[in-house]
Protein backbone atom coordinates (compact mmCIF):
# COMPACT_ATOMS: atom_id res chain seq x y z
CA UNK A 1 0.00 0.00 0.00
CA UNK A 2 1.42 3.42 -0.92
CA UNK A 3 2.27 5.87 1.85
CA UNK A 4 0.91 9.39 1.57
CA UNK A 5 1.95 12.54 3.38
CA UNK A 6 -0.65 14.74 5.06
CA UNK A 7 -0.47 18.20 6.53
CA UNK A 8 -2.70 19.54 9.32
CA UNK A 9 -3.17 23.29 9.02
CA UNK A 10 -4.62 23.47 12.53
CA UNK A 11 -1.46 22.40 14.37
CA UNK A 12 1.08 22.52 11.49
CA UNK A 13 1.79 18.82 11.80
CA UNK A 14 3.01 16.58 9.00
CA UNK A 15 2.34 12.84 9.15
CA UNK A 16 2.31 9.82 6.89
CA UNK A 17 -0.41 7.27 6.35
CA UNK A 18 -0.56 4.20 4.16
CA UNK A 19 -3.85 3.62 2.40
CA UNK A 20 -5.20 2.09 -0.80
CA UNK A 21 -4.47 4.13 -3.91
CA UNK A 22 -8.20 4.45 -4.55
CA UNK A 23 -8.52 6.42 -1.31
CA UNK A 24 -5.47 8.62 -1.90
CA UNK A 25 -7.50 11.79 -2.39
CA UNK A 26 -9.59 11.33 0.73
CA UNK A 27 -8.79 13.58 3.67
CA UNK A 28 -7.26 12.15 6.83
CA UNK A 29 -7.75 13.03 10.49
CA UNK A 30 -4.71 14.54 12.19
CA UNK A 31 -3.38 12.19 14.90
CA UNK A 32 -2.67 15.13 17.20
CA UNK A 33 -5.79 17.31 17.09
CA UNK A 34 -8.22 15.06 15.14
CA UNK A 35 -8.90 17.85 12.63
CA UNK A 36 -9.08 17.16 8.92
CA UNK A 37 -5.61 17.16 7.37
CA UNK A 38 -4.93 17.53 3.65
CA UNK A 39 -2.59 15.69 1.31
CA UNK A 40 0.83 17.30 1.12
CA UNK A 41 1.81 16.78 -2.48
CA UNK A 42 5.20 18.49 -2.11
CA UNK A 43 6.31 15.91 0.45
CA UNK A 44 5.16 13.08 -1.79
CA UNK A 45 7.55 14.42 -4.44
CA UNK A 46 10.38 14.51 -1.89
CA UNK A 47 9.72 10.87 -1.04
CA UNK A 48 10.03 9.84 -4.68
CA UNK A 49 13.16 11.93 -5.22
CA UNK A 50 15.05 11.10 -2.03
CA UNK A 51 13.58 7.83 -0.81
CA UNK A 52 14.54 6.98 2.77
CA UNK A 53 15.58 10.55 3.56
CA UNK A 54 11.90 11.46 3.81
CA UNK A 55 11.88 10.84 7.56
CA UNK A 56 14.51 13.52 8.05
CA UNK A 57 12.72 16.04 5.88
CA UNK A 58 9.48 15.37 7.75
CA UNK A 59 11.20 16.02 11.07
CA UNK A 60 12.64 19.18 9.60
CA UNK A 61 9.19 20.36 8.53
CA UNK A 62 7.68 19.58 11.90
CA UNK A 63 10.52 21.50 13.53
CA UNK A 64 9.37 24.70 11.81
CA UNK A 65 6.76 25.17 14.52
CA UNK A 66 9.46 25.27 17.20
CA UNK A 67 11.72 28.19 18.03
CA UNK A 68 14.94 28.65 16.08
CA UNK A 69 17.02 27.26 18.97
CA UNK A 70 15.09 23.99 19.09
CA UNK A 71 15.14 23.76 15.32
CA UNK A 72 18.92 24.10 15.25
CA UNK A 73 19.19 21.42 17.92
CA UNK A 74 17.07 19.05 15.86
CA UNK A 75 19.07 19.75 12.72
CA UNK A 76 22.31 19.16 14.59
CA UNK A 77 21.05 15.81 15.84
CA UNK A 78 19.98 14.85 12.32
CA UNK A 79 23.41 15.77 10.94
CA UNK A 80 25.05 13.83 13.77
CA UNK A 81 22.91 10.80 12.97
CA UNK A 82 23.86 10.96 9.29
CA UNK A 83 27.57 11.09 10.20
CA UNK A 84 27.17 7.98 12.33
CA UNK A 85 25.38 6.19 9.52
CA UNK A 86 28.15 7.00 7.05
CA UNK A 87 30.72 5.28 9.30
CA UNK A 88 29.12 1.89 8.67
ZN1 LIG B 1 -3.61 18.68 13.83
Amino acid sequence: MPIYTFYCEKCSHYFEKSRPMAEAERSQHCPLCQCIAQRDYASDNIRIAEGPKTLGSLADKNASKFGSEQKKELQDSLIHRKKNESKN
